[in-house]
């Protein structure tokens, strides 16, 4: 029977030939193409560790927490300047100010940055500031600012939408690279479950990092602030998605001195930089990938028998 609409995984390779490993074979079967961000190399022999706050609040805070980070060992900055609010009454962001804050905490840092960007007209003005454009979860299905990231010429990291599934994820990716622009980094970031709110603000689909890499070659990364919203669950889950072949993690951090002003955005799910640092010696402590080596699931599994 064949259901009007229905969004099958055997469907992928029609649904995203530019990106599918089955459509491309230059990749191989276990092949990831590595996607370079000034210098840094997502796909590489490393897995790479985004870390910063999640919204940039002042110069002074965003300044504060970019030198933490570096001290902890990351490899690039984050810091939202654009905020996605599920109230129009909660701090929106500082805007262009703070994508001014954020390049000049990148240069002095020498940390490349990764900024959101919310709104086909800002696309230019966020690419003009930071090194990485991300399109958050809520707009992974905004297919004019997929458009508008894919012409931009920057590299992406597009986050997985809350409800989205595999299919839809790695189409959402295909209106990027269908405007000639390869250079794109998933990010899983928790989805939709029974527990939301419960114990934890999402669930971390750890599955969906083997089955998008048997499928694609783009890097696939976590985000484990997002995906937990609990900052004492962001360390295991960290180890969690690197142990399932990860090639990176985006990681909020707040700043642990004690007269510090309380983030005004996702505070909960914070680490501190000393956490950090732990973070990044357990990734540096693991074995270095080999390109050819990556592990690749081999997915979709046969039919249960
Ligand atoms: C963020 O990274 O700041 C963010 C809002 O993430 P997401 O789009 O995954 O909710
Ligand atoms: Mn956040």
């Amino acid at each position: 029977m064949h259901i009007a609409g229905r969004v099958d995984v055997n469907d992928l390779p029609k649904i995203c030939p530019l990106l599918s490993r089955k459509t491309v074979p230059r990749y191989g079967e276990n092949q990831t193409r590595v996607v370079e961000v000034g210098g840094v190399r997502f796909g590489g022999e490393r897995p790479v560790v985004i870390a910063g706050p999640c919204a940039v609040e002042s110069r002074e805070q965003t300044l504060e927490i970019a030198r933490a980070v570096k001290g902890s060992g990351a490899d690039m900055l984050r810091g939202g300047a654009y905020k996605p609010r599920t109230s129009p009454h909660d701090f929106q962001g500082l805007g262009l100010e703070g994508l001014k804050i954020l390049r000049e905490a990148s240069l002095e840092t020498g940390l490349p940055v990764v900024s959101e960007v919310m709104d086909t007209r800002l696309v230019e003005q966020v690419a003009e500031y930071v090194d990485m454009l991300q399109i958050g979860s809520r707009n992974m299905q905004n297919y004019p600012l997929l458009i508008e990231a894919g012409r931009s010429g920057k590299p992406v990291l597009l986050k997985r939408g809350m409800a989205a599934s595999l299919c839809e994820w790695l189409g959402a990716a295909e209106y990027i690279a269908n405007e000639g622009n390869l250079e794109i980094v998933l990010c899983e970031r928790g989805i939709k479950a029974y527990s939301n709110g419960e114990y934890a603000r999402f669930s971390l689909d750890l599955n969906v990092i083997p089955a998008a890499q048997a499928e694609t070659f783009l890097p696939v990364i976590v985000d484990p602030s997002h995906a937990t919203g609990v900052s004492t669950m962001v360390e295991g889950a960290s180890r969690a998605a690197i142990e399932f072949g990860a090639h990176g993690l985006i990681i909020e951090v707040a700043s642990d001195r004690l007269d510090a002003a309380k983030p005004r955005c996702d505070a909960a799910q914070a680490i501190t930089p000393r956490t950090l640092r732990r973070i990044i010696h357990f990734v540096e402590s693991r074995p270095a990938h080999a390109p050819e080596a990556i592990h690749v699931a081999h997915w979709p599994l046969p039919a249960a028998v």
